[in-house]
């Protein structure tokens, strides 16, 4: 077993609160007192401008890390918030096609990290593209855990089948290790009817695989992003910041039970 946890925040479709998630989990449990590392696997960069680090700037970055030129330990970069980072940009759109010719594809970031993690206290947070592409197979092959963030609605349901049919297949092929930890209820707004029936069938369905921390739509968790801050660091009495809060601990909860 590796050194460190290490959990995957996934999610095939765009604009679910993957990176909102991610940073703000980050954030919640480095507050908390643990050793925290966000690694940015979107060429997007949003977690990485959402930690206030300019993705622009950045003479390396995971790509680099995955192709093998630098280590992730000369990559991890601290952010002001208490956890550090290991950020990308639009450079890591290329490692699609460039891994393809390389051995080992899918574990090149699962290498990359176990090199790095080698305190047994650390949690490493990992954010994905929306997609089930190449970046997102080297992710589930390097965690131990899957955490989903959805929207209660109608059409998250129907995505969700093949997202565990594609877990399920990593753990058969490339990792044995990997669980699905839960799905994570975001961008919630208790006033509309369906949201709350999409909700309560997740939680009849998936019983203790749902996330008793339920994450508000609020506003204060969209704005921070622009101030480069976790929403939980930018407002921390904001519905969605408190929110946050409680899921790291929920989080951590979980963990002490495995
Ligand atoms: P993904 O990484 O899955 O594409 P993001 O985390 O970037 O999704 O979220 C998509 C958009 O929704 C962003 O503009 C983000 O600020 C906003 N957002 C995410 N979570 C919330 C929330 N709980 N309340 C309000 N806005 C949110
Ligand atoms: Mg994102």
């Amino acid at each position: 077993m590796s050194k460190a946890w290490i959990f995957v925040v996934v999610n095939q479709k765009g604009g679910v609160g993957k990176t909102t998630t991610a940073v703000n989990t980050a954030a919640a449990m480095a507050r908390a007192g643990k050793r925290v590392v966000l690694v940015d696997l979107d060429p997007q960069g949003n977690a990485t401008m959402g930690c206030g680090i300019d993705k622009r700037g950045l003479s390396r970055s995971v790509y680099q890390v995955l192709l093998g030129l630098e280590t992730a330990r000369s990559v991890r970069c601290a952010t002001e918030f208490g956890f550090d980072l290991l950020p990308a940009n639009r450079d890591l759109a290329a490692a699609e096609l460039e891994l393809v010719d390389l051995a080992d594809r899918e574990q090149r970031l699962k290498q990359a990290i176990d090199s790095m993690a080698d305190r047994h206290d650390e949690l490493i947070l990992i954010d994905c593209p929306p997609s089930l592409s190449m970046l997102t197979l080297n992710a589930l092959c390097a965690a131990h855990g899957v955490i989903i963030p959805m929207q209660c609605e109608y059409y998250a349901l129907e995505g969700l089948s093949d997202l565990v049919n594609t877990i399920r297949k990593v753990q058969l092929n490339f990792n044995p290790q990997l669980s699905m930890l839960g799905l994570l209820r975001v961008m919630f707004d208790a006033r509309i009817t369906l949201a709350q029936q999409v909700s309560e069938q997740l939680a009849e369905h998936f019983g203790d695989k749902v996330f008793q921390t339920v994450i508000p739509r609020n506003v204060r968790l969209a704005e921070a992003p622009s101030h480069g801050m976790p929403g939980i660091v930018f407002d921390p009495s904001s519905r969605g910041a408190k929110a946050y809060t409680s899921f790291g601990a929920e989080l951590l909860e979980r963990l002490s039970t495995l």
